[in-house]
C-alpha cells in the first residue's frame, strides 16, 4: 500500500523496512522510480529533523521506522503483511524472578538465543 503525498508522488514500504518513492505519470505509468534502504531513509529522516542529522537523531529515526533486528548481530528484517518474522526468525519476550528480556534473532542465531534463555530459566 503506498501513500499519495500530491500530484501522482507516492511513497511505499517494502522489504527490509526500505523505502520506495515513485511517480506515475498521466497515463498511470511509473515514470520515477527510487529505492531507499532502511537505513538510509532513517538518515534522511534525522537530517530533515529539527535535531540535525545527529547519531542521536539517527538512532531514533531508525527505532521509529522499525523493523526487527537480530539481538546478536545487525541483520534486520520485516514482519509480513500478517505481522509475523520470517521463517528461522524468532522473538522472546518477558520476565523471570523481576529480569525482563527482549530477545530477538536470526536463523543464524538461534543457537545463541535458545543457550541465553537457558541461563534466563535456569531454576536456582
Ligand atoms: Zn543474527
Amino acid at each position: 500500500m503506498a501513500f499519495h503525498w500530491k500530484d501522482n508522488w507516492y511513497f511505499a514500504r517494502i522489504g527490509n523496512g526500505a523505502v520506495i518513492i515513485y511517480h506515475k505519470d498521466d497515463h498511470d505509468i511509473i515514470d520515477v522510480d527510487i529505492e531507499i534502504d532502511a537505513d538510509s531513509w532513517a538518515s534522511i529522516v534525522a537530517s530533515v529533523s529539527a535535531k540535525g542529522d545527529t547519531a542521536e537523531a539517527f538512532q531514533e529515526a531508525r527505532e521509529f521506522h522499525g523493523g526487527e533486528k537480530c539481538s546478536f548481530c545487525e541483520e534486520k528484517t520485516d514482519r509480513d503483511s500478517g505481522g509475523k518474522l520470517p521463517d528461522g526468525w524468532g522473538k522472546a519476550k518477558g520476565n523471570v524472578s523481576g529480569e525482563s528480556f527482549d530477545i530477538t534473532f536470526c536463523p543464524k542465531h538461534r543457537k545463541e538465543a535458545e543457550e541465553k534463555l537457558d541461563i534466563i530459566f535456569k531454576v536456582k
